[in-house]
């Protein structure tokens, strides 16, 4: 297990303290492929300072002109789509599939998409007031000013480049910390962003751990994207409400999966292991427990352990595996956690459950039988290669079980029944259902996408989010002149009153307006 005894997580030293440098390991092989800056709070100040300069002119380009740019960067990576699958299979130990099209393609449709649209999203928009008719009233949507994001190591492109491209597209300028577990693909979209000649300040990088985050959420920035656990998305939401900065929360998931009775069982057992086991289970919307109705249950349930036999786990750096590494070691020890406490309650482990052979972070695919909401494995995130299984006798009870959770991101059910599917997926507490699919609404870029309950607030990606990352400003004109005494300011008059009293009765009392009228005189 390499680097493990002495180094808790790429470039996280194991006693704790911060050094002047972060470091980065390849999780596949153990071996220290470079490293980064640790970013201080003087730094990142100054970073946001510049910001906000840069982004004055940025912000007052039409969202086309933005949007045209915006397609330089993506240009730009597609150019160089090698190097950052190399640098993502290196930095992660991630498949080389799953860095082309979870990462590098998501984010290449990500900013065509967002470039195309965003014109019309952003335009300003008459609102016909009901009342005040005299007056004409249009929405803008104006970009805030530096937006941060904040983001995690299990897909450190995708996930930072989603949030910063809309924050630019909508006129704002960025600035990124990424996970101290992966700072180099970060960096890497940097120097590309650089290499497009796009402004050097509109989109910066401050390498670092949890404090060079605290000291970004202190350095005067207008909103944040934060996408990373539960405990410290508290902690993050928490200095975000001291300074009044809004932002939106990406938590974590436990995605329940539901195979109804009349599921196709070849098409869900494949979801299922797709599900449980693409980036290593590292996903937050990993399959991360089956419920499987009893008619279905033991076909199911043999059919994906034969499947997870199949899959072939290694370093992706040296072949096509279908499962690489774990990004970050103590999610190992998560997991050993959760298949102890499973097992010595009743699980019944099917296959895997053990760490692979060094010297990088492997844990081969675990598939559980026989759980229950006793065990942590059915209630607390996994974050890993585990599914774990449960039957059930009733859809109601599937329905129930899924429910009972403080999580609430995605969450799938399987019916032959594309009707039935539909509506058992209204009765999910989730963000997002997906019937007969598994994760493909990670990639679909119009879409909002975001949990609710401890999942977290606010919304990645789709128009609203979009619009989000700008600040909802009102221009009210008059449209018809109203001579220079308003009726509505001063002076008060006993007979301005009365008839204010009479209009509140004829526009809005009750019984039919003939006879409002006629109550009036
Ligand atoms: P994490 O919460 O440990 O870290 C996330 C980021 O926050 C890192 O960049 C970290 O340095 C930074 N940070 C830590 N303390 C901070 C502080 N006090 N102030 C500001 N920033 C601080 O998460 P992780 O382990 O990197 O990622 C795994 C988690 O992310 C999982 O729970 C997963 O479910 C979640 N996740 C959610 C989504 C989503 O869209 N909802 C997507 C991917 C991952």
């Amino acid at each position: 297990m390499g680097h493990m005894a002495s180094v808790v997580g790429n470039g996280v030293v194991s006693n704790g303290q911060a050094s002047t440098k972060i470091r980065s390991y390849a999780p596949a092989t153990g071996e220290l492929i470079g490293e980064a800056p640790n970013t201080s709070a003087e730094e990142v100040r100054l970073a946001v300072q510049r910001a906000h300069r840069a982004q004055e002119a940025w912000g007052a380009l039409p969202a086309e002109e933005r949007g045209a740019r915006i397609l330089r960067f993506r240009d730009a990576i597609v150019d160089r789509s090698d190097e950052i699958v190399d640098l993502l299979v290196r930095e992660c130990g991630k498949p080389r599939h799953e860095a082309l099209l979870h990462e590098v393609m998501v984010v290449a449709d990500l900013a065509t998409h967002f470039a195309r649209v965003a014109p019309k999203v952003l335009a300003p928009r008459e609102i016909p007031l009901h009342l005040m008719k005299h007056r004409k009233s249009t929405v803008h949507h104006v970009p805030r000013g530096v937006v941060a994001v904040i983001s995690p190591w299990n897909y450190p492109f995708q996930l930072p480049l989603r949030d910063a491209i809309m924050a630019l597209v909508a006129g704002n300028a960025v600035v990124l910390k990424p996970s101290e577990v992966t700072p180099l693909i970060a960096l890497k979209a940097k120097e590309i962003w650089d290499g497009a000649g796009l402004p050097e300040d509109l989109f910066q990088v401050v390498t670092g751990y949890g404090a060079t985050g605290a000291a970004l959420i202190d350095s005067g920035i207008q909103f944040l994207v934060f996408t990373g656990g539960v405990a410290t998305g508290k902690r993050v939401a928490a200095a975000c409400g001291e300074r009044l900065i809004p932002c939106v929360m990406e938590l974590g998931g436990k995605a329940p999966l539901i195979a109804c009775a009349d599921a196709e069982l070849e098409k869900t057992a494949r979801a299922i292991v797709f599900g449980g086991f693409s980036n290593a289970g590292q996903v937050c919307i990993s399959v991360e427990r089956v419920y499987a109705h009893r008619d279905i249950h033991d076909r199911l349930l043999d059919r994906v352990v034969e499947l997870t036999r199949e899959l072939r786990q290694g370093d992706p750096s040296q072949e096509f595996v279908d499962v690489g590494a774990i990004i970050f070691p103590h999610q190992i020890e998560i997991a050993e956690k959760h298949i102890a406490d499973a097992v010595s309650k009743g699980a019944e482990l099917r296959i895997g459950g053990e760490r692979g052979p060094g010297p990088g972070q492997f844990f081969a695919p675990t598939v559980l039988a026989n759980c229950n909401h006793t065990m942590t494995v059915m209630k607390d995130e996994i974050f890993g290669p585990i599914v774990p299984f449960m039957r059930v006798s009733t859809e109601e009870e599937a329905v129930r079980l899924a429910n009972e959770s403080h999580l609430g991101l995605n969450a799938y059910v399987y019916s032959a029944d594309r009707e039935h599917g539909r509506r058992l997926a209204e009765r999910i507490e989730a963000g997002s259902v997906l019937v007969n699919d598994v994760l493909n609404n990670g990639a679909t870029s119009d879409a909002p996408f975001g949990g609710i309950k401890q999942s977290g607030f606010g919304r990645a990606m789709g128009d609203d989010a979009l619009r989000e990352m700008c600040a909802t400003k009102h221009i009210s004109v008059d449209r018809i002149p109203m001579g220079e005494k308003d009726p509505l300011q001063f002076p008060y008059t006993e007979k301005s009153y009365a008839w204010f009293k009479k209009g509140l009765r004829l526009m809005f009392g009750g019984g039919s307006l003939a006879k409002r009228i006629g109550d009036l005189f």
